[in-house]
């Protein structure tokens, strides 16, 4: 379905990121790899798909480096068709503790990175007449939890860029569309269930448990290759008329 288009990921070397470059490349998009840590890995698995695939390590904090991979995918690939914007870190402390740098680093990549992304991408893909923007916020866009401002307030401001996104695009075969998970099992939510488990003193399957039974009905995390085959429903002829929504994924978190 998505043969000849290409997709730039932001922080898909691992977790969701990874799953739904995965996704995209299943149905032949090229994909254009960010984030840190190992890059080879995550490349090897998606060439495997049959589909070309760049790497480009933006720190997407920074402003430079976001025009500099935009560039980077433009020169491989002539232009981004898709745009994931993933990357995203978490930090956990009440509002009086909480480190002001890492106030500043939540709000410059969760959210200030899918601004300047999508500034960049947009004129090409109206050019087109053909794109598709997704941003991964999350349940926590929707509704909030005590000791998590900085990711709450960074995921609340990119469900309404998305809904701007969608309204300055609303006339052309342009979209732009919010994801919202609840617990996804990736290392940004193990190292929460590992401080859980080690300030309780319990297992980690039972802190899992705990974690699932504060927010998640359905007592399941959900899972990169669900959020996938989610992204890539956006990408389809089928959702051209959803413009601007904030799709929640989170075993019924912000139902209650
Ligand atoms: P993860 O830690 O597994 O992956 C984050 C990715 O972002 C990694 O590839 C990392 O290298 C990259 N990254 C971090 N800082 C970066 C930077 N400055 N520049 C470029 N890349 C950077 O996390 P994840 O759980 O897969 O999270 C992905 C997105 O999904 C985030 O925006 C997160 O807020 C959101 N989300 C996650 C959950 C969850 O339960 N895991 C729930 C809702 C929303």
């Amino acid at each position: 379905m998505l043969k000849g288009k290409t997709a730039l990921v932001t922080g898909s070397t691992s977790g969701i990121g990874l799953g739904i470059a995965r996704a995209l490349a299943a149905q032949g998009a090229n994909i254009v790899l960010n984030g840190f840590g190992d890059s080879e890995g995550p490349r090897a698995s998606i060439a495997a798909l049959g589909v070309k695939v760049a790497y480009h390590g933006a720190d997407m904090s920074r402003v430079d480096e976001i025009e500099a991979i935009m560039a980077f995918a433009k020169a491989e690939f002539g232009r981004v068709d898709i745009l994931v914007n993933n990357a995203g870190i978490q930090h956990v402390a009440k509002i009086e503790n909480f480190p002001v740098e890492r106030w500043d680093a939540i709000i410059a990549i969760n959210l200030s990175s899918a601004f300047h992304a999508t500034r960049l991408a947009l004129p090409a893909m109206k050019q087109a007449n053909w794109g598709r923007i997704i941003n991964l916020a999350s349940v926590h866009g929707l509704v909030a939890s005590a000791e998590k401002s900085a990711y709450v307030a960074a995921k609340h401001g990119l469900v309404g860029l998305t809904k701007v996104t969608a309204l300055e695009t609303a006339t052309s075969g342009v979209t732009c569309n919010a994801i919202c998970p609840g617990w996804v099992l990736t290392p940004l939510v193990q190292q929460q269930v590992d401080a859980k488990a080690a300030a309780l003193g319990i297992s980690n399957d039972e802190a899992k448990k705990l974690l699932l039974g504060e927010k998640e009905p359905s007592m399941q995390f959900t899972t990169p290759e669900e959020l996938g085959a989610l992204a890539v429903f956006f990408c389809s002829p089928a959702a051209i008329n959803i413009r601007g929504v904030a799709w929640n994924m989170d075993g019924g978190w912000a139902a209650q």
